[in-house]
């Protein structure tokens, strides 16, 4: 089961996508979690992306694909995998779309998490207290969710057109939002027997 998150910053994929990869048994592979974990090891990667990330701008699009690309050439991802914070640009998705075709795969479902900016804002501000991610200034957050506007919802498009799109309402809690998502894999499986 391949599995494509998409939504704003705030929307809860990151938290979904942990929900999914427990109870489905796939990888959780998170860019935003990689970049984070190459600054805190204080990498070359990790020093090239510290300033980019702390802006809220997003990282050139080479960098962002041959770090997927290499995470899913790893082993674990044979039965699949969910995808959080990736593709974040048409670019991104086109080079996604090729490297899963080179590798014989294709994403089998592609979930929209739809949350409106009042809402993003008001929960980023909250885990702003709560975690201090130095990504989570109101300035930032609103670069981030200006550039999800426009470099990401074509991606959203892009999904839409192949088909394999489901949009959820995620203005609900966790469970009712996870309940949802279950509903949406559950009928997959049940398809592919
Ligand atoms: P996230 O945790 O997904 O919100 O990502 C945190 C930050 O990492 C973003 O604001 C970007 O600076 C960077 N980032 C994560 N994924 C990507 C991506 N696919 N393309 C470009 N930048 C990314």
């Amino acid at each position: 089961m391949n599995i494509l998150l998409l939504g704003p910053q705030g929307s809860g994929k990151g938290t979904q996508a942990k929900r999914i990869s427990a109870e489905y048994g796939v990888p959780h592979i998170s860019t935003g979690d990689m970049l984070r974990e190459a600054i805190a090891a204080g990498t070359e990667l990790g020093r090239q992306v510290r300033p980019i990330l702390d802006q809220g701008e997003l990282v050139p699009d080479d960098l962002m694909v041959s770090l997927i690309r290499e995470r899913l050439s790893r082993e674990d991802t044979a039965n699949g995998f969910v995808l959080d914070g990736f593709p974040r640009t048409i670019a991104q998705a086109e080079a996604l779309d090729a490297m899963l075709r080179e590798m014989g795969r294709e994403l089998t479902i592609v979930f929209e998490l739809q949350l409106s900016d009042e809402a993003c804002m008001k929960r980023l501000l909250r885990r702003a207290q709560l975690e201090g991610r130095s990504d989570d200034t109101p300035e930032a957050i609103r670069n981030r969710l200006e550039r999800y506007h426009r470099e990401t919802e074509p991606v959203i498009e892009h999904y839409r057109a192949t088909g394999n799109l489901v949009g959820i309402h995620a203005d609900r809690s966790i469970a009712e939002v996870f309940s949802e998502i279950q509903e949406a894999l559950d009928h997959l499986s049940v398809r592919a027997r």
